[in-house]
């Protein structure tokens, strides 16, 4: 070994010790004849010293060492003159007795430290660079944690951990496939499994009733914010289950994963909430219960005043925020331009201030007298120092753009707190959802879920109002205003996933080419099952306090898809081209 101890390791009770460290050199600098080195590993700093009058070889190497040089040290551990408070080492450093290069480094393109100085950019390229510093690593240390408190808690509820393929059929329904060439068979492609839906399914055929996999996903998505082209998730599926044992067996992973990770207690059982309560009150299908500022229709109230923009909409709802009657002219017209963004799309906003002295001051003035907004605020539970923004229009986007203003207010006002954990069951979707560009339905989660069985009468009728009507026993969990998991109970017979290809606009040739061997396979006996899948990476990014999932993967792709660091995606040469049976059109 070259330590025998970590850098972050020696304590006072150590002192009068001899030992050996090895690792980076952060630091080092010079105080009146002295070397002081701040030697750097995934556990720590410890403060190294070399003596004015050690010997002369010594402080010579010493004073050559440069920034990320990769050093063994032996020395005696000491007692601190002046000690560090905020370092767990920081009451001790050690007296060098002897330095050993182990190698070089050149100097680093940003330094390695909490806060760096390095673009993202540059260190995504030196990627290894950047991960030696504290912030990634606690990242990733958290991510370990997080994968090993997983395994133990499926574990203990006898689930077993099976590897699925990664060069599948492409199929694709959703998301776009990232497709591989297949040398030996010439024109003919695999996919990389955008989850491993099939196959979890067919492991219950197969008689493996409790499955789960840690296991990478690849969508070929455009990547908006946050999102990966390869990301991971924790994938279950159970046999023989109803929804309510699913949710049951998952809300005490998460709940262990939060006592045992955070020492966090959360609510005992979990809200639930369903998808329609959701989208009326928040918004959103994933919606922040941390705070109030619910979505209020005031459609009936907006209506028959005499202002052409409400009496034109179907639906007209408005939040009341809390306080914020005081905004100026300028802030309510930045807010207006806000909502008009193409990213929030609305065609404008009304407001209405309850001012603290009870009077009224709106955007509608000319249209609405003080009791008909008196009668609105009424409507929208506000308080006298509220300011009750309106937007109207068809009603599924509207609310959809009060969500997003909804949760844009709540975080001006300091509404969302990472630390702060609502977790919720969002419950009840609509099995399908009708495209009016495409002019067909798709599965709002994906083809292999069931109808609920009091919906099936629906489901078989050719009525699109009926189909519309139908739900699933499909169900989301939410954290703080984000998709955590999500997944359902499924079709395991195969008259009706056949029916659901019907349904959706899937022909009975195309489907048995892309799925006959599932819809074969529920010919052999398919037990009634259900599971989920939780989106690991942004479960960690949450429970680490972060938005972002990228500081969670060791190696991520860049907005673009790439990875800087090894300048991939790349051409390949013509010989491997050849040998795929592959032609650039470029
Ligand atoms: N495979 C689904 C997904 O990736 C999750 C599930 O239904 O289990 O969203």
């Amino acid at each position: 070994m070259y330590r025998d101890y970590t850098c972050g390791e020696l304590r006072i009770a150590n002192v009068g010790q001899k030992v050996t460290l090895a690792g980076w050199v952060q630091r080092s600098r010079k105080l009146g004849g002295m070397t002081f080195i701040d030697l750097r590993d995934r556990y720590g700093i410890t403060q190294l010293v070399v003596e004015a009058d050690a010997d002369a070889s010594l402080v010579e190497t010493a004073t050559s060492l440069g920034r990320e040089f990769v050093i063994q040290a032996v020395g005696e551990v000491v007692e601190r003159q002046s000690k560090n408070p905020k370092m767990p080492t920081g009451d001790i450093e050690i007296k060098l007795e002897k330095i050993n290069v182990l190698n070089k480094s050149v100097t680093p393109p940003f330094t390695i430290e909490d806060e760096s100085d390095g673009g993202e950019d540059i260190r995504a390229k030196f990627r290894y660079l950047d991960l030696r510093r504290n912030p990634l690593q606690s990242a990733l240390a958290l991510r370990h944690r997080m994968a090993h408190e997983v395994r133990n808690y499926l574990d203990s509820k006898g689930f077993m951990e099976i590897e699925t393929p990664y060069l599948i059929k492409s199929t694709p329904e959703g998301a776009r496939d990232f497709v591989v060439p297949s040398r030996m068979n010439p024109g003919q492609f695999y996919a990389l499994p955008q989850s491993p839906q099939t196959f979890k399914q067919l492991l219950m055929v197969a008689g493996y009733d409790r499955y789960f996999q840690i296991v990478r996903c690849f969508r070929d998505e455009d990547l908006r914010a946050d999102r990966q082209p390869e990301f991971t998730q924790i994938d279950c599926e159970m046999s023989f289950v109803e929804q309510e044992d699913v949710l049951n067996m998952f809300e005490g992973m998460m709940r262990t994963l939060f006592k045992n990770v955070l020492d966090v207690e959360i609510k005992d059982p979990l809200p639930r909430m369903s998808w329609y309560d959701a989208m009326d009150n928040y918004g959103s299908d994933k919606p922040d219960i941390r705070f109030g500022m619910e979505l209020k229709e005031i459609t009936s109230l907006a209506h028959g005043h005499g202002f052409g923009v409400f009496d034109a909409c179907d639906y007209v709802g408005a939040i009341a925020v809390p306080g914020c009657a005081g905004y100026t002219r300028k802030q309510t017209d930045e807010l207006t331009e806000w909502v008009k963004r193409p990213q929030v799309g609305a065609g404008g906003m009304v407001w209405i201030k309850w001012q603290e002295d009870g009077s009224f001051k709106s955007s509608v003035d000319k249209f609405f007298a003080p009791e008909d907004l008196q009668a609105i605020a009424g409507q929208c539970g506000a308080a006298a120092g509220d300011l009750i923004l309106v937007l109207c229009g068809e009603k599924r986007k509207t609310q959809n753009r009060l969500g997003v203003l909804r949760i844009e207010m709540g975080n001006r006002l300091g509404l969302r707190k990472p630390f702060d954990f609502a977790p919720l069951w969002v419950v009840d979707f609509p099995l399908l959802e009708w495209s009016e560009e495409d002019g067909r339905f798709y599965a709002m989660h994906h083809p292999f879920t069931a109808p609920k069985p009091e919906h099936e009468k629906w489901f078989y009728s050719d009525k699109k109002e009926d189909l519309e009507r139908v739900c699933a026993n499909a169900y989301d969990f939410v954290l703080n205003g984000t998709e955590l998991g999500g997944g359902s109970i499924r079709i395991h017979n195969a008259d009706m996933q056949e029916r659901m290809f019907e349904v959706l606009g899937i022909s009975k040739e195309e489907a048995d080419y892309k799925f006959g061997f599932i819809i074969n396979a529920f010919k052999f006996g398919a037990p009634p099952h259900g599971g989920l899948a939780f989106g690991f990476d942004r479960v960690c990014a949450l429970f680490g306090g972060q938005e972002t999932i990228r500081d969670y993967i060791a190696f991520p792709k860049n907005n673009q898809g790439r990875d800087v660091m090894i300048d991939s995606p790349s051409q390949i040469d013509e010989a491997q081209m050849k040998e795929l049976f592959l032609s650039s059109t470029l």
